[in-house]
């Protein structure tokens, strides 16, 4: 498709919004980028050596008009008033993930989740690279997939996509989707219904025909409950860590099997991701990967060399026979009750920051079993004071990364462990989760 002499808008002039417009301008339309606010200077000095005009600090709306396709990046909520104007003036409003993929006929495995997206992708993307497949990766990881599709054909992307990024879809269809879990996460931004967001969770599976394939989580009660009221037409594959899969994969007692086409079989030993979770999305990305006749012995090395993004479980150094695990990406109940299960010393945990509506409840049993004492990292700690004072012999609060480092060395003796695991997002005290997992990196290392 060309887009001659067409014009495009395109709000938002991040990673996205400049992907879009270097790919639009590559097709032959007018562009323009408009943005609410400053344009960072890499961004801003790339559009004016591409010769792309852009607004800042304002939206021009007039100058959205005649716009063929207008495309909203992915930061920019449905319910801003600029997109609600645009809606008014009945213009076509895009995503960058769906105006891109009409530029490319590559293979789609795209992966969601409440958790375990990234680390998925990630995982899946070593697979197909070590399988010598050309691919990208995109969505919330790496460059922007119109960024790319302007760039160089690829054979394969592999794209992690949110749930916000999923609404935004509409005609767009992946070639395999993998949906790992539905738990409790972003319900703020779904009316706090949870059939909402298992609705848009679901969506990964939109316009799939007969052709596709769709991965999912058979030890997921929401997901199983989705699939059955659904009339999915697509190929089904599914895993699970509990029972037998026919066609997907599973765990049998240490052993990870995947029944695609022939019987892949390797030692949970052997896996570079510990963890149940990590088993999951081992898993996950493994069917995917035989599902594109990946050989076996490719995907089982890839499964066992593949080193971790940061701040997810991430080891970060030993000191004094203590073990610093930094998993600062966990803002929510279930990504640190899936940390906490795979702790496997007495462990001091380090908790808190900007609670989303957390149920601590859920922690209590893992919390009994594996944690002796509790050090406090946000500025309100009042839930989780309530939730386990009573539990644990020793609970603090500190102020900083530094000085919860320092309790925790005080506090965990040799042949045990520290774990930063948050359950909450970040921005109390930091400005972001990877400045979080840093500071406390960094504070680790200077003991
Ligand atoms: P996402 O991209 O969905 O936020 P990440 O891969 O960045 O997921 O991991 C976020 C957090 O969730 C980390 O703390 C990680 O250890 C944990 N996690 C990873 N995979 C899973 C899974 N399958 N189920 C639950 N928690 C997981």
């Amino acid at each position: 498709m060309q887009l001659e002499n067409q014009n495009i808008a395109i709000i938002g002039g991040g990673e996205s919004g400049v992907g879009a417009a270097l790919l639009a301008k590559k097709m032959g339309a007018k562009v323009f980028v408009s943005d609410g606010g400053q344009l960072q200077d890499k961004y801003r000095s790339e559009l004016q050596k591409q010769g792309i005009d852009f607004e800042e600090s304002s939206h021009d709306i007039k100058r959205f008009s005649n716009a063929k396709w207008v495309v909203k990046s992915p930061g920019i909520p449905s319910s801003a008033p600029i997109i609600q104007k645009l809606r008014e003036l009945d213009l076509n409003i895009v995503s960058e993930i769906e105006f891109a993929s009409k530029f490319t006929d590559a293979i789609t495995v795209c992966i969601t989740g409440s958790n375990g997206k990234t680390t998925t992708t990630m995982l899946l993307y070593h697979i197909f690279k070590k399988a010598g497949l050309n691919v990208g990766v995109a969505g919330n990881v790496g460059k922007s997939l119109a960024r790319q599709v302007a760039a160089s054909k690829k054979d394969y992307f592999i794209i992690e996509l949110s749930s916000f990024q999923l609404d935004d879809l509409a005609h767009f269809k992946a070639d395999i989707s993998i949906l790992l879990n539905i738990t409790p996460d972003h319900l703020d931004r779904y009316e706090n219904d949870m059939n909402l967001y298992a609705d848009s969770k679901m969506r990964i599976t939109n316009n799939q025909t007969q052709e596709d394939w769709f991965i999912y989580n058979a030890d997921d009660p929401i997901i199983n409950q989705k699939v059955a009221s659904m009339n999915l037409p697509m190929k089904v594959a599914s895993f699970s860590i509990k029972s037998p899969q026919e066609i997907g994969g599973y765990l049998k007692s240490e052993e990870l099997i995947i029944n695609i086409k022939e019987q892949l079989t390797m030692s949970i030993h052997d896996l570079a991701l510990k963890g149940q979770h990590n088993t999951q999305n081992s898993l996950a990305a493994g069917i995917a990967a035989r599902i594109v006749e990946i050989r076996k012995d490719i995907v089982r090395q890839s499964l066992e060399d593949f080193v971790n993004v940061e701040h997810r479980l991430e080891f970060v150094a030993k000191v004094n026979g203590i073990e610093f695990i930094n998993d600062s990406k966990a803002t929510n109940i279930n990504s640190t009750w899936f940390a906490l299960e795979s702790m496997e010393k007495p462990t001091v945990w380090i908790v808190g920051g900007v609670d989303k509506g957390n149920d601590y409840n859920e922690l209590l049993a893992l919390v009994d079993e594996k944690v002796k004492a509790i050090i406090c990292l946000g500025e309100n700690n009042e839930k989780i004071k309530e939730a386990f004072a009573s539990k644990v012999e020793t609970l603090v609060e500190a102020r900083t990364a530094v000085e919860a480092v320092a309790y925790a060395y005080r506090l965990a003796r040799k042949d045990e462990a520290v774990l930063l695991s948050p359950a909450c997002a970040s921005f109390d005290m930091f400005e972001n989760y990877e400045d979080r997992g840093n500071q406390f990196k960094q504070a680790v290392r200077m003991l």
